[in-house]
């Protein structure tokens, strides 16, 4: 048990997935702890962020299920999508989490507030019009879209606003080239919206493996999705016929909705960080040591708000091993390496450990294993869309040190792969691995050959 003349000894603020987890961990080990949260329980993911938009995702595969179905013998009926069934099933699970959320805290033990922290200094907080001292204070304030300064971005939405439209537009255009623009594009053009993605670099998802890149870009431009690269917007005007998007190449667009998927940053501004002394970053990111800790040895800070690797279970792990080192007796620190990640794209993109550009530089040899064809279920319906796979191997050592696919299910294949990277498994050991028969996960086991360099 921890005791300690502060009325906490960790007070959380965000009660999303990272806060959540901290405050829920620390509280099991004897922490007296407390969260405050102004929004909305589960943060950033569960409301606006990785699971309604895993759901978008499902919603938006059905029109090829339906064509695939078709093929395999099914009378499909006449099929129509209602947009506004859609969200509100989705704002009803999404309570539902919400409400699970608040179980877990309440059976942790953990006093959840509801209302705006401001930190008066580096134990003080100020919330609801109270103030009351925690021994440590964890900022888990996450992040929030950020949309370049032009003329008329008033009209544009973000991810925010794309889970909660009135109505499904019939033209949108999507501008960044980041995860969320991509799975938004797939998104609503599986929906039935006629969408264009505008990126300014020459190819989306900079900072994956180049073949996924280009794999994906010629994938959903088969599909119908527009990819314009190497451009920008300068401005937005609203006209008559729609909002006019002028471009970096002086020509300009008309659409319905335009969506900035321009990246996040950091929610550190207006509760009180500068009186306290935080040091942020930059980009208005806190910076902190390897144990979270911020230029404020009582102030700590870890998920988004930190601007580091911004996925939900990192922040989850940051938030475990904060629990363990603060109050567990176990000093903790994260492994950031060989995180594996998925695009939900359509074809999704799942990825762990280095691109094959990041292999060739790290290590004097490389050995590249690819393999493209066909998923099975598109067979029957003569589908042209590929699964693409990739293995990049540190010849030395033998050791597996990247492995990119581009397919259905991409996450869920690269993740158990991802296990076998982590215990170091060597090419060795994926070829004495047998395969499942017939899965498209199988084609891991069995590449022998590796492309000529
Ligand atoms: P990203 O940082 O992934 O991408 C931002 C994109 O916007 C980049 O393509 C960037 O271009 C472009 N961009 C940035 N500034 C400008 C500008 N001023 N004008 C034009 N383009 C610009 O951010 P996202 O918003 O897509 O996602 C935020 C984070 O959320 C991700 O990094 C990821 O960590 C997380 N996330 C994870 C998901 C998952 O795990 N599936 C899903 C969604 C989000 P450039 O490349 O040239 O810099």
């Amino acid at each position: 048990m921890h005791e300690s003349d502060y009325d906490y000894d960790l007070f959380v603020v965000g009660a999303g997935s990272g806060g959540v987890r901290a405050a829920r961990m620390s509280a099991g080990f004897g922490a007296r702890v407390a969260i405050a949260e102004d929004r909305y329980l589960g943060g950033t993911c569960v409301n606006a962020g990785c699971v309604p938009k895993k759901l978008f995702v499902y919603a938006s595969h059905f029109a090829e299920d339906f064509e695939v179905a078709r093929s395999f013998g099914w009378t499909v009926g006449n099929t129509g999508f209602h947009w506004r069934r859609l969200i509100e099933n989705k704002d009803t699970e999404i309570k539902r989490l919400n409400g699970v959320y608040r179980k877990i805290l309440d059976s942790a033990g953990v006093t959840t507030i509801t209302g705006r922290a401001t930190l008066l200094d580096e134990h003080t907080i100020r919330v609801n019009g109270k103030t009351c001292t925690a021994e440590r204070i964890l900022i888990a304030t996450g992040g929030w879209p950020s949309v370049p300064d032009l003329p008329g971005t008033e009209h544009a939405i973000t991810s925010n606003e794309a889970f909660h439209l009135d109505t499904l537009p019939g033209r949108i255009l999507i501008v960044g080239g980041g995860y969320i623009a991509v799975e938004f594009a797939c998104i609503f053009h599986g929906l039935g919206v006629a969408t264009t993605l505008l990126y300014r670099g020459p190819l989306f998802l900079r900072g994956f493996d180049h073949d996924l890149r280009a794999m994906l870009a010629e994938e959903m431009r088969k599909k119908g999705i527009e990819l314009l690269f190497n451009t920008n917007v300068t401005g937005i005007t609203k006209t008559d016929s729609g909002l006019k998007i002028q471009l970096t190449t002086d020509q300009h667009l008309v659409t319905n909705t335009v969506m900035f998927a321009t990246g996040r940053k950091p929610n550190t501004a207006g509760f009180g960080l500068g009186k306290a002394g935080v040091r942020l970053n930059e980009q208005g990111a806190i910076v902190v040591n390897s144990h979270y800790q911020s230029s404020v040895p009582s102030i700590y800070a870890i998920g988004d708000v930190t601007d580091r690797v911004n996925l939900t279970p990192v922040a989850l792990a940051e938030g475990m091993a904060l629990a363990r080192t603060l109050f567990g007796k176990q000093p903790t620190e994260v492994d950031y390496a060989n995180i594996p990640t998925c695009v939900f794209s359509q074809p999704s993109l799942g990825t762990v450990g280095l691109t094959e550009e990041e292999a060739r530089q790290r290590y004097a040899e490389t050995a590249i294993y690819k393999s493209s064809f066909r998923p099975m279920k598109l067979s029957l319906a003569g589908g042209e869309e590929k699964t693409f796979m990739k293995i990049v191997v540190d010849k030395a050592s033998d050791r597996v040190v990247g492995v990119h696919m581009m397919g259905p299910d991409a996450g869920e294949i690269i993740q158990g792969i991802a296990i076998a990277m982590k215990a170091g498994a060597t090419k060795a050991t994926f070829d004495a691995t047998i395969g499942i028969h017939p899965t498209a996960a199988e084609e891991f086991v069995t590449m022998r050959e590796p492309v000529a360099d």
